[in-house]
Order: structure tokens, then C-alpha cells, then sequence
């Protein structure tokens, strides 16, 4: 706004007598209370005059060193003197005293964090005055009290405690136990002792000039700006970009004047379901504060239609005005003074996830809103919720939670503690529900994590190995819960000086990382009508396809009722965890290694004796190996054929053995006997094997596609079951499959080369032996794109793949250079100091991490232009990746079962946002 010379610029914007100088849009002005008191007001609903102090003063204040700008006083008296001739009272006039409170209010709400003054322009004068008018002493005495205990702990800083202890005494005093319970004499001793602290911490006597009172208390708010509770909250819920709070300087209205009067708060519909009904709570004779602070029980808001019906009627009249306006669910407070209705705040209000969804449908269905804005209001964490069991809100608020971790995977669990992953099995399949606790989970830990209702560690962060594999199943876990010390050994857990032992009872909470002694209730959500309808509008819309990531008949079975169009990552290695299949599959890591090492010197050796010797021991090892690759073959050929049924058609990508082989194989001494017997390889032999295996740094070692270059026989093995499992699948269903078989960790295009060659030799094999035409599986090979190399060569990498699939993981790992496992150590600081962003391992680093991905699909599809591109990292999931993924041109994502729904609906979002984009961009090359 151009500021005329010598006058100053607009600092104070009224809202009085049914007309304001303001409206919503002017939130980063006015803040969200003044914004929406402006619009209330135009609304011509009843609200107590008074005017806001704009954010920008807030900036300004600090920026002369806490000083107000010029011309802000007078724009200040200027406007109280409109309030003045509205309300027909005068500030700091003691025949008709105008009495007002200075509220603070940001653009974005940052509830209870901030301060409020009461009362002000109360002092003996206008006490008198107040008493006459309303022949009520104790109210006006108590007014008094509580505006001198605001006022002091709020503008001077005089302990809250001074205050309360205060108060204490005197009505132990009087053998009183509620502050209501004191009568106007016992307050009137409260008044003059409380001047007393004020005098004594301030050194100053409590002022009694309006003016200062208010000056004092304008300031102060702008003051609660920058405590360092405020300045915490913004970091905490990453509010950036906000100038200052608005100050809002009101008329007070009294809700404590009698029975006729009360304050409350509401909701224009039920914020927990949704239901299309006014829901919230009253208290009769109170003031503002009390329903909040809970001295008394407040009273559901249907009851007030009996106490005071014409105010509950208007009440309801103005749910319709203000829903029919803002076109949102609203939260509001409101007072009643003898029998007059005002409202003092509206903004939206925060709801759970169902009742978000509910109130999206329904308000399309009443025409206050279109579909494609029901679409965009809807979040990822409300559909979270919606998938997830949670604890019941109203237990949970009785609870003190024992200590906190990550919320890893959300949902909730309540279940016995067990502490390694063998007692989880054993105790599961008892039927006991239990809640598996470690410092940290492995590999080796997965079949008893399955086994778990919930999961709980002591170290590692979001991307740790319990947070993803927990994830990936949907189920509940906690990590990183720094203050658990945790002993395996003796079965014990301690935290915060209380211990816990095997059997005890936990209740964790994915979606926030609490942890809690003992049980707490559950309620699952079921999938209501109103949720398929977003995912029906969804699927209208989006261009993305959505896939799952899933191992098992079970999961994917869960993610395609969600709605998920195929698997986009299969990870075998999860199918060898099971116990049968794991031992089957150490005798195969022993024997490969075994029958390696023979190769390679037999090929150096050169005495023919030596080398019969040795051949005898190779055929001899060799043939273990060759038995455990044909026990391993009909295990994994079950696998597939299960999820091949599932898909019914669609499908699926499944990637050849990831992770390194010394994973599988035992670290405790007992396994590792056990693993000599039956492989009658020596104890000393299998240690030696095991640790010749260890790797200083495995995710750059020995692993994807590195293994079936080496251990050709491994993929072999693979692949057959893959094929074999289509051909049996598609015979007797009669259904098509479409196995994609994905090469992991490709760097160089040689490699791929290798590996499908290869593969391609067994494929054509199988066909003869099954005796079907080479075309009668319509199947592909493909790779991940997942390190750098592979994504600034993948012209090269394309010519020998169907498909690129991102496996964003790891290439943020190798891209950024930090490693999945390690980077919680310092990513949290990383983001606070605002290096990142947000967790790159969660949210993709667009600017990084996304160019990559730009440059290896522009390469890969100039090669060959229809070249199939998905996404397979946690990164699928992620609705600010899956913006970005749409843009690029992906063909599909893929994520864990639960968040399929997730990713529907951010891939319809992602259209709507570019759509919106595109015609801004329109616009302002129009107006240019
Ligand atoms: P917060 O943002 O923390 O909710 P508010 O500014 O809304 O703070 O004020 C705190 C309490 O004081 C609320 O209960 C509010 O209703 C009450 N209150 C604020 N201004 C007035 C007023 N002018 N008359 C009566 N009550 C008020
Ligand atoms: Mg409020
Ligand atoms: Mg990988």
C-alpha cells in the first residue's frame, strides 16, 4: 500500500458496529482472530466491537527495539473512541466504563501458546461502577482478582505461583477448597494481597490509569511473540513465514453475571465422526477461561436448549451462517451476558481423520463445496488414522505416557513385552498378543516381528530396520525411544527409574511415539462409504498408477482391497526369513561360499594329485549346494504362485536377492553349532565363513545384482521359480501374469547386461521344459535405478531393461552420501538449522535427489520412448514425492499396503495441483 506523505501507514483496522475494515482473506494482516472477527462482523453477527492491531506492528515493535511505530497511538485512540460511541461506553470513564480485553492472534493459530489480558481499564472507579450496575459484588471483586493476577503474570512477569499460593492461603483461611466458594469479602483480601506481590516483585504500584493498563498490555502481547514457548511451538510445527501475532483489542462481555448467563465452545459439526450436528460444551455463570481450565465440568451443548433456548437457537442460526460462509467445519467460543449472545473467535476446526472424510462427502453433497476441493482438503495423516487402529481419545487423555520415541509406523498396540524375536513367535503362536522389545531389530528378527502386534526400540530412527519393515506391514512401531535401556539378556526394560519384565503390559502409539504402561482401549476404523467415495473420485481423476510393495499372498491381498493395481516391489529375501526355509537357506550360503572358494584355487593348482583331492571335496560340496538350491526351488515357487493367484492379471515386479548373504547367516553360538551339524562343516569353519562374509560397510558391499553376477546360481534358482510358478498359475486360472523381474543395485550397464543374459537363458529353458511357446508368459526384465551411476548412464542401462523402477531409498543414500541407518544422528539438527527441509528419507529431496530421477528418465526414454518407470522407495507413498512424481512423468508408484489409499489420493491431488498451476500461469501471462 503507498503511504501518503506525512501520514502513516494503516496500522489499526476496526470492526465495530456491524461493519469492519477487515475480512478472512486478511489473515496475514490481522491474523486468523482478527481476520475472522472482521468477517463475523460483516456477517452481522453479534460480536463485541473492537479493532486489531495489525502483524506487522509486531515486526516493527521488535525492529525499534521494542518501541511502538509512530502514529500507532493515535490510530489506537482514534478507534477506541468508534468503540466508544457503538458501545456507548467510555474507557477509563468511571459513570459507564468501557472495559476490554487484548487478545493476541497469529495467521496461523498456535493454540494457548500466545497471551490474552481480561479486564482492563478495571480500578476502584470503575469496580464501583461495575458493582452499582450489576449489583454483584463477588463478580466484580473477583474480575478484579483476575485481572490482577493476568496482568501481572502477563505484562510484568510476576510468578504465576506468587499468585496462586496467594490464593491458596486465604482460602485455607476461610476453610474453603474452590477459588467459586470465596465470597466477596474473602476476595476483597485476595485483591489487597495480591497488590501487595504486585508491589513487591514490580516495584511499582499496580497501575490504575486505563490507558496504561492498556499500553502496557498491547505491548505484552506483542511480547508473547518471542517467548521461548512460541518461538519452540513454531519450530515444533514448522510455521515459517509469519511476521508477527495481531493484537486484537475487544469489549469485554461477562458470561459470570448469573444464571442467565455462560460461555462455551463448539463445533459446527462433531469433530471425532463428523456427524452433521452441533457438538461442544457449556458452563453457566463462567467466564471465558473456565470451561478450558477445567474446575468445573462443563455441560454438553444440547442441554443449553433447556436452560436457555433462545440463545441455543440463535446458536444454531449461526452454525448455518458460518459453515454456509467459510464453507468449513468451524470451532468457536462464544459468552452469554444476561441472556445476550456474542461470539468471540471462530477459525476451522481441527478434526480426526473420519470425521475429516465424512464432512469433506457431505459437504459436497449440500453444495457448499465441489469434489475436487473435498479432494484436496482430505490429508495423508487422515487417511492414516482412518487405516490404522487407534487408542480411544478419551482414555488416552486420562494417561501419562512413560516416555516417547519416533513414530515410526502409526496405529496402536497394547500387548506383553518380549524381548527377542524367537519369544515373540513362541508366544504369538500361543495365542498371546505381544509387543516385541530390542535395542534395535535385524534381519534375523523379522519372522517375530511379523508375529508382533506392535514393536518397540531403543535406537534408530525413521528409516531404521524396525521403522521401514514395521511400515511396510502396517504394523505399530516405536523407535528410537532413547530413555528405554533395554537388556536382552535378563529380559528386562527400564525407563525413568521403573523396570519392566517379559509378559508386562504396553501400550504403544505409532502415530505419535508415546509409550504407555499398562492397557489403553482400542477402536479400529472400518472403511465407510464416504472413504471408497474419495477413492472412486480419486481414481477419476489421477493418471498415476498405484502398486504395492508386498512379499506375501496376505499383504497383497490387503493392499489390492485397498485398491492397489499390481506389486511394485517384491522383495524375495523376506520369503527365506521363515525358519524352515532359513536353515535351508544358510546350508545354501555355506555350501555356494564353500563351492566358490574350491573353484577359485583349483583354477590357480597345478599338481594333479592336490587336484583330485580337492575335485572330490568340490563334487562333494557342490552337490549340497545343488540340494539346497532344489529345496529352496518348490518353497519360493509356492511363494509366487500364491501372490501370482492374488493379482488375478495384474502385475508384478519382483526383485532378485538384495541384501548381503552374511544377513542370513546366525550370530549366536547356538545356531551356529546347530548350523555345523547339519551341514557337518566345522564349527571353527562356519565362524571363519562368517567372518570372512562381514563387511565394513554393507550397503556399499557385497549385494543386488553384485550376488548374481558371483553366485549365478542363487538368481538362477530365482527365476525359474518365477517363471515355473506364471506357467502353473496361468494354466489353471486361465488368467494372464505378468511377472517383471527386477534386477537390484545396477550401477553399470554391464551389469544388467550380465544378469539378464542369464536370465534369459534359464527363462527360455523352462518354456521348453513346460512346453509352452516362448511368448506364452509375457514377462520382463528390468532394473532398479538406484545409484547414481545407473541414473546418469541409463540411456546405456536402458537398452538391456523393460523397466525402470526408482529405488529412491537407497539413492537418496548414495546420492546425498548418508547412510539410512546412521543419518538420524545428525539429520534432526540437518532440518532444524534448515539444511533439509523435511527427512529426505521420507520426503523426497525434489531439488537433489529429483534431479536424478529427471535426468535418468529423460535419458532412459530417449533410448526408448515407452520405456515403463515406476517408483518403489518409501518415497511412493509420500504425497509431496508423489506431486513431484506426477510431474515427472512416472508411470506408477508403489508403497506399502496401507498407504495405497494414500497414494490414490495424493496421485488425483497431484493432477488437481498442476492443473492449478498451469492455469495461474495462464493467467498471469494474460495480464502481462
Ligand atoms: P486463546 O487464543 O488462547 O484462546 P483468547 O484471546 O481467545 O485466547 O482468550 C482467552 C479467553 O478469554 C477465551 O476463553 C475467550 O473467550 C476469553 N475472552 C477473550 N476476549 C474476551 C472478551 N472481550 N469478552 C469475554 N471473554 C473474552
Ligand atoms: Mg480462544
Ligand atoms: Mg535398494
Amino acid at each position: 500500500m503507498p503511504v501518503k506523505k506525512g501520514k502513516f501507514k494503516k496500522y489499526v483496522y476496526c470492526f465495530a458496529g456491524g461493519k469492519a475494515e477487515g475480512d478472512a482473506s486478511m489473515k496475514m494482516i490481522l491474523g486468523g482472530k482478527g481476520a475472522n472477527l472482521a468477517e463475523m462482523t460483516n456477517l452481522g453477527l453479534s460480536i463485541p466491537p473492537g479493532f486489531t492491531i495489525s502483524a506487522e506492528v509486531c515486526k516493527i515493535y521488535y525492529e525499534l527495539g521494542k518501541k511502538w511505530p509512530k502514529g500507532l497511538e493515535k490510530q489506537i485512540n482514534d478507534n477506541l473512541k468508534k468503540i466508544e460511541k457503538v458501545t456507548k461506553k467510555k474507557f477509563g470513564d468511571f459513570e459507564n466504563p468501557l472495559l476490554l480485553s487484548v487478545r493476541s492472534g497469529a495467521a496461523v493459530s498456535m493454540p494457548g501458546m500466545m497471551d490474552t489480558v481480561l479486564n482492563i481499564g478495571l480500578n476502584p472507579d470503575s469496580l464501583n461502577r461495575l458493582i452499582e450496575k450489576t449489583d454483584n459484588e463477588r463478580f466484580a471483586w473477583d474480575s478484579y482478582r483476575r485481572f490482577i493476577q493476568m496482568f501481572g503474570d502477563v505484562v510484568m512477569g510476576v510468578p504465576h505461583f506468587a499468585f496462586e499460593n496467594e490464593l491458596k492461603k486465604v482460602k485455607d483461611k476461610y476453610g474453603k477448597q474452590l477459588d467459586i466458594e470465596l465470597n466477596y469479602e474473602e476476595l476483597i483480601e485476595v485483591v489487597k494481597n495480591y497488590k501487595k506481590i504486585y508491589e513487591r516483585f514490580t516495584k511499582e504500584k499496580f497501575p490504575e490509569k486505563p490507558k496504561e493498563q492498556l499500553y502496557k498490555a498491547i505491548s505484552a502481547v506483542l511480547e508473547s511473540w518471542n517467548t521461548d514457548r512460541a518461538i519452540k511451538y513454531r519450530e515444533i510445527n514448522n510455521i515459517k513465514g509469519l511476521v508477527g501475532t495481531g493484537v486484537n483489542v475487544q469489549t469485554m462481555v461477562y458470561g459470570n453475571m448469573g444464571e442467565s448467563s455462560g460461555t462455551g465452545v463448539c463445533f459446527t459439526r462433531d469433530p471425532a465422526n463428523g456427524e452433521n450436528k452441533l457438538h461442544g460444551e457449556f458452563l453457566i455463570n463462567a467466564q471465558g477461561e473456565d470451561v478450558v481450565a477445567g474446575i468445573r465440568t462443563p455441560i454438553p451443548i444440547d442441554e443449553l436448549n433447556k436452560l436457555l433456548p433462545k440463545n441455543y437457537k440463535e446458536l444454531q442460526r449461526i452454525r448455518k451462517i458460518l459453515e454456509n460462509n467459510y464453507r468449513d467445519m468451524q470451532d468457536l467460543e462464544f459468552t452469554i451476558e444476561e441472556g445476550k449472545l456474542y461470539i468471540l473467535q471462530t477459525r476451522t476446526g481441527k478434526r480426526t481423520g473420519a470425521s475429516a472424510v465424512k464432512i469433506a462427502i457431505d459437504m459436497v453433497k449440500q453444495r457448499l463445496i465441489t469434489k475436487n476441493e473435498a479432494l484436496m482438503r482430505i490429508t495423508d495423516d487422515d487417511l492414516d488414522q482412518i487405516l490404522h487402529p487407534q487408542f480411544d481419545t478419551k482414555e488416552l487423555k486420562n494417561k501419562k505416557p512413560l516416555t516417547r520415541g519416533l513414530p515410526a509406523s502409526p496405529g496402536a498396540a497394547v500387548g506383553q513385552m518380549v524381548f527377542n524375536a524367537e519369544d515373540a513367535e513362541k508366544w504369538a503362536d500361543l495365542g498371546k498378543k505381544v509387543i516385541l522389545c530390542r535395542r534395535e531389530t535385524s534381519p534375523e528378527d523379522v519372522a517375530g516381528m511379523h508375529k508382533a502386534v506392535g514393536i518397540l526400540t531403543s535406537v534408530g530412527g525413521m528409516t531404521s530396520h524396525a521403522a521401514v519393515v514395521a511400515r511396510g506391514w502396517g504394523k505399530c512401531c516405536v523407535s528410537g525411544a532413547g530413555e528405554i535401556d533395554i537388556d536382552a539378556e535378563k529380559k528386562e526394560m527400564k525407563v525413568n527409574g521403573k523396570i519392566f519384565s517379559e509378559g508386562d503390559i504396553l501400550s504403544i502409539n505409532g502415530s505419535t511415539g508415546y509409550v504407555y504402561q499398562g492397557e489403553i482401549k482400542t477402536v479400529s476404523s472400518s472403511l465407510s462409504p464416504e472413504f471408497k467415495m474419495i477413492m472412486k473420485w480419486s481414481d477419476n481423476l489421477r493418471k498415476l498408477k498405484v502398486r504395492t510393495n508386498a512379499d506375501s499372498p496376505e499383504d497383497t491381498l490387503r493392499a489390492v482391497q485397498l485398491g492397489a493395481e499390481g506389486i511394485g516391489l517384491c522383495r524375495t529375501e523376506h520369503m527365506f526369513f521363515a525358519e524352515s526355509r532359513l536353515s535351508i537357506f544358510r546350508r545354501l550360503i555355506l555350501f555356494a561360499y564353500e563351492s566358490r572358494r574350491i573353484e577359485s584355487v583349483l583354477q590357480r593348482l597345478s599338481s594333479d594329485s592336490e587336484r583330485i583331492a580337492l575335485e572330490k571335496e568340490y563334487s562333494k560340496v557342490n552337490k549340497e549346494y545343488k540340494k539346497a538350491l532344489s529345496e529352496l526351488l518348490p518353497l519360493q515357487k509356492r511363494d509366487f504362485r500364491g501372490i501370482f493367484k492374488t493379482l488375478k492379471g495384474m502385475p508384478a515386479t519382483i526383485r532378485l536377492l538384495d541384501p548381503p548373504l552374511h544377513e542370513f547367516l546366525p550370530k549366536n553360538l547356538q545356531e551356529q553349532e546347530e548350523l555345523a551339524e547339519v551341514t557337518n562343516i566345522s564349527l571353527d569353519r562356519i565362524q571363519h565363513i562368517i567372518s570372512d562374509l562381514h563387511e565394513l560397510n554393507p550397503m556399499l558391499g557385497h549385494r543386488g545384482c553384485r550376488l548374481g553376477i558371483t553366485y549365478p546360481e542363487i538368481s538362477d534358482i530365482q527365476v525359474r521359480a518365477i517363471i515355473e510358478a506364471a506357467i502353473e498359475v496361468k494354466r489353471k486360472t486361465r488368467k494372464n501374469v505378468l511377472p517383471e523381474i527386477m534386477i537390484p543395485l545396477v550401477g553399470h550397464y554391464k551389469e544388467l547386461q550380465l544378469s539378464r543374459e542369464r536370465a534369459e537363458i534359464v527363462i527360455s529353458k523352462v518354456f521348453t521344459e513346460k512346453k509352452v511357446k516362448k511368448g506364452y508368459i509375457n514377462y520382463k526384465i528390468g532394473t532398479m535405478i538406484e545409484i547414481p551411476r545407473a541414473a546418469v548412464t541409463a540411456d546405456e542401462v536402458a537398452e538391456f531393461a523393460d523397466f525402470f523402477s526408482f529405488g529412491t531409498n537407497d539413492l537418496t543414500q548414495m546420492g546425498a552420501g548418508f547412510s539410512r541407518d546412521d543419518a538420524g544422528k545428525f539429520l534432526d539438527e540437518y532440518i532444524e538449522l534448515g539444511i533439509y527441509d523435511k527427512d529426505p528419507f521420507q520426503s523426497l529431496d525434489i531439488e537433489g535427489i529429483g534431479k536424478l530421477i529427471s535426468i535418468a528418465i529423460e535419458l532412459g526414454r530417449k533410448k526408448k520412448n515407452k520405456l515403463k518407470i515406476g517408483v518403489c522407495g518409501e518415497h511412493g507413498g509420500d504425497p509431496k514425492s508423489i506431486y513431484f512424481f506426477n510431474k515427472a512423468g512416472l508411470d506408477y508408484v508403489s508403497c506399502s499396503p496401507l498407504r495405497v489409499p494414500i497414494a490414490i489420493l495424493a496421485s488425483a491431488q497431484a493432477v488437481l495441483i498442476q492443473k492449478s498451476i498451469v492455469s495461474k500461469k495462464k493467467k498471469a501471462g494474460k495480464k502481462k
